[in-house]
């Protein structure tokens, strides 16, 4: 049952504070109880449905979280405006409806959780100038540490590197430390995770929701905008309330994290989501915060009698506390300049299969597929299938960061730009990473089943059905020797090459033009 709001009388002294779609955080300060001279407002726009061609599952699910969101607060007696995206006082950016409301009168006051993301960022800051009234900005009280923290821990220290950060982010919370050390005499299992999916294995199915999100669908089509992907509107199964993230985190810890670390990096044709939680979504729209994930999971750990073992927790601490935080650290460091940086001169277009998935190459066909039907795709699949074929192909990174930000649920700038540009196509000339994540064949073999039901030979790299990866991967590292084989990282790649008889290096650079020729027949 909803509570009655009091109408609130404009021009005296209320307070118009903006609430953005990743801001759906309910234990914020701006929450604790009702204000008599406050009023909120969400608004579905048309710029922010439309930065990107995002994915139809994920701008319902930004919507279906407002939405509920703004119920939610209602209930709980605040005063909440939603604008969506046919209201006529949506006016097609933040900046022009914020301006707009503000213009009415209504309101003394403008105030705003800093953004995520530079682009709301610059564009928030933009209105402030230009509106009358008193403005605030106030923080979204969500991460573990702030962008001084990341300047801290960096300071004097010739490069930024995950490890260290993730050391000290650690040791501020305590985060799986006794005595000042970490539990378990190491910092990093790493090692231990990289196990591929043993044929008998059964990973649970994910837990999803049945939820009805026709109405938003229906709103999108009207509306114009153009999305990829497919969605079943009717039984919408991403968390998309607090309440949904709890059960999903419950889940997660119960089911899921005994084998999270293990098989983290493993992927297979059966089984989309392996072990892994599904709770980036509502992570970054702060349904639900690093610090209560964390805490929940190891809580579980404690408490499972060694059932879940310190390889699997510490594997989950690193992604969130860890990469989640150090690629947000990175972001704000290095933007604007971050998102034009383009170190190895990609230039290619990307190919026809990132929209379609239709293929030959049987990694990309399932994770692409795989990411236009969910939304979705685990970390690996990003970062080693089609990310891993974009860097070798030569792709621009601008397109492949179009992509990243359209088609993942979980996909906002100040965490897809640093994993993407940075990790992924190693644009960045290192700044995330210490060497290109790239591999032949080899790897996608050792973690997946895809080589076994595909068209090209996994072990071949010159005949008519070598592994496209094979090739590329050996012609980038020629095609890049000079800006790469001085990384001692990637030494032995170059030794490799060096011992390489002439007239297969030749064979190699002539298989590779052909591939690079008929990129779109793949
Ligand atoms: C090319 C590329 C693009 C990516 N784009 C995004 C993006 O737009 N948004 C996004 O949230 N993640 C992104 N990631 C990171 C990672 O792939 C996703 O966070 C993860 O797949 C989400 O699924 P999950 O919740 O099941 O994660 P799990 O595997 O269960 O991991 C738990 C949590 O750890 C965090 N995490 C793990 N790895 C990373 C990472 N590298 N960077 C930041 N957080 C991490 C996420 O919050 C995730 O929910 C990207 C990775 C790559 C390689
Ligand atoms: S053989 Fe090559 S293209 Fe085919 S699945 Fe394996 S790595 Fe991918």
């Amino acid at each position: 049952m909803q509570r009655p709001v009091p109408p609130l009388q404009g021009g005296c002294g209320v307070i118009l504070r903006l609430i953005l779609g990743d801001q759906l955080n309910i234990n914020h300060s701006w929450f604790h109880e009702p204000a008599k001279n406050v009023e909120y407002v969400l608004m579905e726009v048309r710029e922010e449905a439309t930065y990107a061609r995002h994915h139809i599952q994920k701008i319902a699910a930004f919507f279906g979280a407002m939405q509920s969101f703004a119920e939610d607060l209602r209930s709980r007696g605040f005063a909440v405006r939603y604008l969506t995206l046919d209201d006529p006082e949506s006016r097609g950016s933040f900046g022009a409806t914020v301006k707009s409301l503000l213009d009415s009168g209504r309101y003394d006051g403008f105030e705003y959780q800093a953004p995520d993301e530079y682009r709301v960022r610059e564009a928030l800051a933009e209105t402030a100038r230009r509106v009358k009234v008193r403005t605030q900005v106030v923080e979204s009280e969500h991460f573990l540490v702030e962008p001084a923290f990341f300047q801290k821990v960096f300071a004097g220290h010739k490069r930024y590197t995950m490890e260290l950060f993730y050391r000290e982010v650690r040791r501020r919370y305590g985060f799986l430390m006794e005595d000042g050390e970490p539990i378990g005499g190491r910092w990093n299992f790493d090692a231990e995770n990289r196990k591929k999916l043993p044929a008998s294995a059964a990973p649970p199915p994910p837990l999803t929701f049945a939820r009805d999100v026709t109405s938003i669908v229906d709103r999108v089509r009207r509306a114009k905008i153009p999305s990829i992907g497919s969605i079943a509107p009717t039984a919408f199964g991403w968390a998309i309330t607090r309440g949904d993230a709890l059960q999903v985190l419950d889940y997660f810890c119960r089911e899921l994290l005994p084998h999270f670390g293990s098989y983290q990096d493993a992927m297979h044709t059966d089984h989309r989501f392996l072990f892994h939680s599904r709770l980036s979504f509502a992570l970054n729209v702060k349904l639900i915060s690093p610090r209560e994930v964390i805490e929940a999971a190891i809580e579980a750990w404690r408490g499972s009698d060694g059932a879940i073992s310190i390889e699997q927790i510490e594997g989950f601490v690193r992604q969130i506390a860890g990469w989640r935080e150090f690629m947000r650290g990175i972001y704000w460091a290095r933007m604007p300049e971050y998102r034009t940086l383009n170190f190895l001169e990609a230039a290619r277009p990307l190919p026809h299969y990132f929209w379609d998935g239709d293929t030959r190459m049987n990694c990309v066909a399932h994770a692409v597929k795989q990411s236009l039907e969910e939304s979705y795709a685990h970390h690996i699949q990003r970062l080693m299938v089609t990310g891993n074929f974009a860097i070798l192909a030569g792709i621009d990174p601008t397109e492949v960061d179009a992509w990243y930000l359209g088609i993942y649920i979980d996909a906002l700038e100040w965490v897809e730009l640093p994993n993407t540009r940075g990790m992924s196509q190693f644009a960045d000339g290192g700044i995330v990473g210490t060497k290109p994540y790239t591999s032949s064949a080899q790897y996608i073999n050792k973690m997946s089943n895809y080589c076994s039901g595909c068209f090209y030979n996994f072990k071949d790299k010159f005949g008519e059905r070598g592994c496209p990866f094979n090739t590329l991967y050996w012609d980038f590292l020629m095609r890049h020797q000079e800006k790469l084989e001085k990384n001692p990282r990637i030494g032995m790649g170059y030794r490799q090459l060096d011992k390489m008889a002439p007239a297969d290096r030749t064979a190699i650079k002539q298989k590779a033009a052909e591939i690079l020729d008929q990129i779109e027949e793949l």
